[in-house]
């Protein structure tokens, strides 16, 4: 693998490049938030496009194209690879038939449409972005969307440069074939549209953007809708027999429609805020992080899927928060265990199911006794050391780990210890220490072996409540229950 600055010099000779080290992606997104890009290149030319990305895969750095970062979350330790725009924004044609750069503005595109009665884009008025993004997701609104002016669209899929037709990309609802296909690079396209008077075209943009304007003003830190609409015909049951036919339209239901009536409106988290009037819009309201921007997002979806069985599905990309395995399953415990523990009395907490075994108080203990000494050492000295060296667990360290107050002590540390993995690079998932019994271990899989600590865990006290509430009369567990704590 080859350094940043092996590649940065490789990539210095490519004309038509620009290259900036270590580029915060807050000024490059929307949402103003997200931490670093180890190598930002921009082409402005379709050769450059192209060679750009052959540099970075030979350099076996992980890359990533970006438009104009409206549509994009990125995560606060920000993309460990080299981030990739193009810039070429020519458009040619007579209004009928249009060709098109990637990198123009789709804006720039509609307005040319407009301007030469070509008929139909101007619905897509003030949807910012460019236009190879919106070709990416399929973006449109009004009742229009890239796929019905699409003809062919020129990528390079990492060998050659080929044309496909509209067929072939698999347009959907803000799908394309390349969301699957993210290693292939949109490089221009053709497109058709029927003839109209300029005059009322421009009139009808003008309309457009007026409504526009005041449902996303044009400084609002935000990604336009979190969630993608939902097909009627696609619904959970308990998701369609709830909604109210005259909100169906064109076969689609509004995401907002599910959000509004679990009273999301105006929620606020840290520097994240749902618009009051807007459901489905959420904006950085300053000094917002991008692990406050999951939460919101993540809670919304937990009070769609709890009343309507409806898993909302996310119309903006991220970036740059794969890299850490295990992160959701370790952000939710303490909300898991709050659920699972609301309405047991003390006695229930203190409730020990056999001889030997421990109660939830006791299971409570122990993970935040885990989370303070284990899991936040250990995790320090991943991110301090070079290559640390731990011993086993002692597990008599966990006995007797007092009980009081330990889900507050376990939601402190968990969000410590958290605080630390956000801020850490996403490089980070790879480093390693040495582990006296098991050998070289990395950050990643230390991760995963803690949320698989928390799930068994988890387990045993969803056994616990199990037993206390719903079997009352319900004794000591037999022996052949009894598993070591
Ligand atoms: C205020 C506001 C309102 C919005 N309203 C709408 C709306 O009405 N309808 C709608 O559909 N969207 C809407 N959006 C979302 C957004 O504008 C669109 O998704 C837009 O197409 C994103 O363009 P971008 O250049 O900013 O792309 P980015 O956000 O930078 O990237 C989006 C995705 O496109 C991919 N991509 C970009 N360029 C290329 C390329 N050349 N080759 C391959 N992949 C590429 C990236 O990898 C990324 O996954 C809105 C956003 C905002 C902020």
């Amino acid at each position: 693998m080859q350094s940043y600055e092996e590649m940065r010099e490789r990539l210095a000779q490519i004309p038509d490049l620009e290259l900036s080290l270590n580029e915060p992606l807050a000024a490059h997104t929307r949402f103003g938030i997200g931490g670093r890009a180890a190598l930002l290149a921009d082409a402005s030319s379709e050769a450059a496009f192209i060679e750009a990305l052959r540099v970075a895969q030979a350099g076996g750095r992980r890359w990533l194209v970006i438009g104009s970062g409206t549509n994009l979350v990125v995560s606060d330790a920000g993309f460990d690879g080299v981030v990739i725009r193009f810039s070429g924004a020519r458009i040619t044609g007579d209004g009928r038939r249009i060709e098109v750069e990637a990198g123009a503005s789709l804006q720039a595109l509609v307005d040319f449409a407009i301007e030469r009665g070509g008929a139909g884009l101007e619905r897509m008025t003030g949807i910012p972005g460019q236009v190879g993004a919106a070709i990416y997701g399929n973006a449109g609104a009004y009742g229009s969307s890239m796929a019905d002016f699409v003809r062919f669209v020129r990528v390079f899929d990492g060998k050659n440069v080929q044309k496909m037709a509209s067929e072939a990309v698999l347009f959907r609802y803000r799908s394309s074939i390349f969301k699957q296909r993210k290693d292939w690079l949109i490089l221009s396209a053709e497109l058709e549209c029927p003839s109209g008077d300029p005059m009322e075209l421009r009139a009808r943009a003008e309309e457009i953007r007026a409504i526009r304007d005041a449902k996303y003003p044009p400084a609002m830190r935000c990604a336009g809708s979190i969630f993608k609409n939902q097909l009627f015909d696609e619904l959970p049951p308990r998701a369609r027999a709830a909604v109210p036919p005259e909100i169906i339209k064109g076969g689609k239901v509004p995401s907002a429609w599910f959000l509004d009536v679990t009273g999301v409106k105006g929620l606020r988290h840290g520097g994240v805020r749902v618009a009051d009037y807007h459901a489905n819009l959420i904006y950085n309201d300053g000094g917002a992080t991008a692990r406050e921007l999951r939460e919101v997002i993540d809670e919304l979806k937990r009070r769609v899927r709890e009343r309507f069985g409806l898993e909302l599905e996310e119309e903006v990309q991220f970036v740059g928060f794969e890299a850490l395995p295990g992160l959701d399953t370790l952000e939710q415990t303490p909300r898991v265990l709050d659920s699972l523990l609301a309405g047991m009395s003390e006695e229930d907490l203190h409730w020990q199911p056999a001889p030997g075994r421990w109660s939830a108080a006791e299971v409570l203990a122990h993970l935040a006794h885990a989370e303070e000494c284990c899991f936040g050492a250990r995790l320090r000295a991943f991110l301090t050391q070079d290559g640390p060296e731990f011993a086993d667990y002692d597990a008599e360290d966990f006995r007797g780990a007092p009980l009081d107050g330990a889900m507050v002590r376990l939601r402190g540390a968990r969000r410590a210890n958290l605080d630390l993995l956000a801020a850490a690079p996403a490089s980070a998932a790879l480093r390693t220490a040495r582990h006296r019994g098991l050998g070289r271990v990395t950050l990643r899989e230390q991760l995963n072996e803690w949320a698989f600590h928390d799930l068994g865990h988890i387990r045993q006290i969803a056994e616990i409540v199990r037993a206390r509430r719903y079997y009352e009369g319900m004794g000591p567990w037999r022996a052949e229950y009894e598993v070591k704590p």
